[in-house]
């Protein structure tokens, strides 16, 4: 089904991931393009934002299928006129599809944190995990400050629940 814009405006989760892709000028280009076409030109002089600019949120959004444009020769001037339309109908699967990416990072991570013993340089807040740390006499690599100890339990127990509300999250999508 075609989404013409106002419902994932009004949905805090696809607004905010809408703002992330196109930033809060795309957002102003999403809110005046819902439920009507325009040129891209209508929507600069509507929004006040350079063509430029509207070209580049509008590509953006066709780069993702939110927008599609039919292309119209102007018979008078002999210009191509693009006139934009939104189509957010994919707009959660998206969403959702990026979840799961994170999802898996997150697993990984996790794997990568609970298999390993860390080491902390103060200086530079970097961490690196015991191996590096054994083979570099437990010498940070970037300043040679000594490196010392970190018990990772509270950044396994970050990344746990991290992953417990995504799940939660995706199924309750998937569930709708
Ligand atoms: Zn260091």
């Amino acid at each position: 089904m075609e989404n013409n814009g106002k419902s994932s405006l009004e949905n805090p989760e696809t607004k905010q991931f809408l703002s992330e892709l196109v930033g809060p000028e795309g957002l102003d280009i999403v809110s005046a393009l819902c439920g009507r076409e325009a040129t891209d030109e209508e929507l600069a002089e509507e929004t006040d934002l350079k063509l430029n600019i509207v070209r580049k949120i509008l590509y953006k959004l066709y780069d993702y299928r939110l927008a599609t444009y039919v292309r119209t020769k102007d018979k008078e001037i002999g210009w191509y006129i693009y006139t934009w339309k939104l189509d957010l109908g994919r707009i959660n699967d998206i969403i959702l599809a990026r979840k799961r990416r994170m999802l898996d990072e997150l697993r990984e991570r996790l794997a990568f944190e609970s298999s390993n013993v860390f080491f902390h340089c103060k200086v530079d807040d970097s961490k690196i995990p015991f191996d590096m740390a054994a083979e570099n006499q437990f010498k940070c690599p970037h300043c040679e400050s000594t490196m010392d100890y970190v018990d990772n339990q509270s950044t396994i127990m970050g990344i746990e629940e991290e992953i417990e509300r995504l799940e939660r999250e995706i199924s309750k999508s998937l569930s709708l």
